[in-house]
């Protein structure tokens, strides 16, 4: 500016610069604007600091301009009204105060618009040409005045081009420079924004979007750190869904999904913004709660309870679940990882309890998790010792009271805790992958036990082994079979294989495969526990199964015109349309029996029909007839039949 402005003043003379000494003029602007940039790229800009680098800067500016016009080398020198001179050293300090002020504020601010920084350029601008213009009215020329750089120097025919080249120059590299800052701004933008995303990523599920069980933890650490310091207490509720398994195997991947979005709703709604809902794995979920008491704490639990029981609609399937709750408070001096522990051990007991439940923690349950892994060394020795044993249910035609065959069901003779239900170990050995080892036991003993039974002259019975959903998938399931028969010498059509309704519908088409492979070695299959899984009909009817087990579970309040009667009557005409035997088991009462029989199950099975029992035992109470006392008096046209099978009969039911 100040050379351009240098071009428009012509003296009557011929005019030049002195070369060192305009480029000291330069030096002396280059320095006094690295100087206010280096003010206004500071964090603060105290006002003492700005009245200093406006006086620095202004005085830079004037410095510049006087160094710049002493270039010309004026003989004698040029004089300077002192009013305007000073006046220009004012107006060059006051710009700069007001630029300095102005760039920092225009920094500081996201929403500076184009017109308001327009504005400022021109305010600074104005106020250097006018800071010029002042100085250049305070000069006087002395009549005869000379200029001695006119020859040496630079002359003027030069400075346009090198003004121009200059200024072109300077525009330019700030305007690269500009263009950089702008890409790197955009990179830096865009990184920052990948970052955020990815630390979202790390820390939260990506199905349900709730933090995942690393920022759990986080927030166990704060809530703990908290509660020592204000001695709140808080709360740690786990929450297991109920049965959610069996609508995966039956709906499928996407569906499944859905409704662990869907709970995941239900859950995040029913507490406070300010608690945390985590999912830590399949359908297990994790809540951090302020609550005063533990009262408030069971309203919740109960709250949570209602909401994930709602009826689901997922793609246009209607399903349900309900859910385990586990409650844990926090106390002094208990670290994250126990007390964790402790609300997942106050869960199981939830789910022991009979699901849709809650429960607080207890010491005592501290020592079940210790009985657990007891067991847990106990079950491996188990089977080299001799201490698994098969009871035997017996089975029983409806209409006769003809005993069809036996039911196997495995029991553990433990050393100390007596004899043990399957339901106490048969999910540790499926934990544990002991479950194949125990089910190729069952599966030979039963076959064993059935031969001695047709040595002993009872050739009429068939016998039904239960399979886990394991075994049932186990590749050498066949040859196990095949090989049991044949070395017991029996027909297969004496031996049933019992899955339950929700194994067979975990994977129908891989289940087909499977329960192909057994009916062609000549076997028969029963679905088990029938009612309480989700079955489609369309695979129901593909299965190659004998007969269907009716859960026990409908039993309970079984009586004339109740929802359950409604609802075996239905299963028994599905049973007969589909060509199965119905079998009823967990027959505990005449009425049940009367009515079973009424509603047309095939074949009965319970306790008031005889318990499962020692082989030994059973052939007891068979030869006895001590299975019947209860019964009523057989139809006198069946009886022979009863006495013929005793005898043998060589045709399985
Ligand atoms: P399940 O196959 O449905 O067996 C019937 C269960 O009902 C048996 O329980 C039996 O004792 C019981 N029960 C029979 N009649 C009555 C009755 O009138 N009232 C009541 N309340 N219960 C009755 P258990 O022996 O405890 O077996 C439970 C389950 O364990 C079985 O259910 C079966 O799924 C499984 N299981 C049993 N043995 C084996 C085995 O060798 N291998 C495998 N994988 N699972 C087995
Ligand atoms: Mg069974
Ligand atoms: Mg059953």
């Amino acid at each position: 500016m100040h050379f351009l402005g240098m071009l428009a003043f012509s003296l009557s003379m011929p005019m030049g610069y002195d070369p060192t000494i305009t480029f000291l003029s330069l030096l002396i602007a280059i320095c006094s604007s690295a100087f206010a940039l280096w003010i206004v790229c500071r964090e603060r800009l105290p006002w003492s600091r700005l009245g200093v680098g406006a006086v620095i800067m202004g005085l830079g500016v004037a410095a510049m301009h006087y160094t710049g016009m002493a270039a010309m080398r004026m003989e004698p020198g040029i004089r300077y009204v002192p009013s305007l001179f000073v006046l220009s050293i004012v107006i060059a300090i006051t710009a700069s105060g007001a630029a300095l002020w102005m760039t920092f504020r225009l920094r500081q601010r996201a929403d500076v618009t184009k017109r308001l920084r327009a504005g400022a350029a021109v305010l600074m601008g104005g106020a250097i040409a006018g800071m010029h213009y002042t100085g250049m009215a305070a000069a006087r020329f002395p009549k005869g005045s000379v200029c001695m750089a006119a020859n040496t120097g630079l002359s003027s025919r030069w400075m346009p081009a090198m003004v121009i080249i200059f200024s072109l120059a300077v525009l330019s590299i700030a305007l690269l420079t500009s263009m950089l800052d702008f890409r790197a701004a955009l990179l830096k933008s865009a990184l920052k924004s990948a970052h955020e995303e990815l630390r979202f990523l790390a820390m939260h599920d990506s199905l349900t979007k709730l933090p995942n069980r690393s920022l759990l933890e986080d927030r166990l650490d704060q809530e703990i750190a908290n509660a020592k310091r204000s001695e709140k207490p808080f709360f740690v509720l786990f929450v297991d869904l109920d049965g959610f398994k069996s609508i995966n195997d039956a709906f499928g991947h996407q569906i499944g999904d859905g409704l662990l979005v869907e709970a995941a709703k239900r859950l995040r709604s029913t507490v406070r913004a300010r608690d945390t809902v985590a999912r830590i794995g399949g359908d297990e979920f994790v809540l951090l709660v302020d609550a005063r008491e533990s009262a408030d704490a069971a309203t919740l639990a109960d709250k949570l309870l209602t909401a994930i029981g709602m009826p689901y609609v997922i793609h246009g399937h209607a399903c349900q679940v309900s859910a385990s709750v586990g409650i844990a408070v926090y106390s002094r001096e208990i670290e994250r990882e126990a007390l964790m522990k402790q609300a997942d051990a106050a869960m199981y007991h939830a789910k022991a309890l009979g699901r849709n439940a809650y429960c607080f923690y207890e010491a005592s349950m501290n020592e079940d998790a210790q009985a657990q892994l007891q067991l847990f060394h106990d079950l491996r020795a188990a089977i080299g010792r001799e201490e698994l044993v098969l009871y035997y249910q017996p089975k029983f035609d409806a209409q006769s009271g003809i005993m069809l065959g036996v039911e196997a069901l495995i029991r553990w003779k433990h050393p100390v805790r007596g004899l043990l239900s399957p339901a106490e170990f048969i999910p540790l050995a499926e934990r544990i992958g002991l479950i194949i080892q125990i089910g190729q036991w069952t599966v030979r003993e039963a076959c064993r036990q059935l031969s001695a039974w047709r040595a002993s002259g009872y050739t009429g019975w068939t016998v039904a082994v239960n399979l886990s959903a394991i075994q049932f998938n186990h590749l050498g399931l066949s040859e196990l079979v095949k090989h049991s028969l044949e070395s017991n010498h029996l027909d297969p059509g004496y031996l049933v294989l019992e899955i339950t309704e929700s194994t067979a519908m975990r994977d129908p088409e891989t289940s087909l495969k499977i329960l192909h492979s057994l009916r062609e070695i000549g076997v028969k299959i029963s679905i088990d526990d029938f009612g309480t899984g989700y079955s489609s009909l369309l695979y129901l009817k593909k299965l190659p199964a004998g007969e269907l087990k009716i859960d026990r579970g409908f039993l309970h309040d079984l009586s004339p015109g109740s929802e359950d009667a409604a609802i075996i009557s239905a299963i028994i005409a599905l049973g007969r349309t589909l060509n199965l035997e119905i079998v009823a088991e967990g027959v505990e009462t005449e009425v049940q029996q009367s009515l079973l029989t009424r509603l047309g199950c095939t074949s009965l099975q319970g306790f008031r029909l005889g318990r499962p029992m020692p082989p030994d035992e059973l052939i007891y109470a068979f030869t006895h007839g001590s299975f019947f006392q209860d019964l009523p008096t057989p139809d006198p046209h069946h009886v022979p039949k009863l006495v013929a099978q005793v005898h043998g009969r060589d045709e399985p039911q």
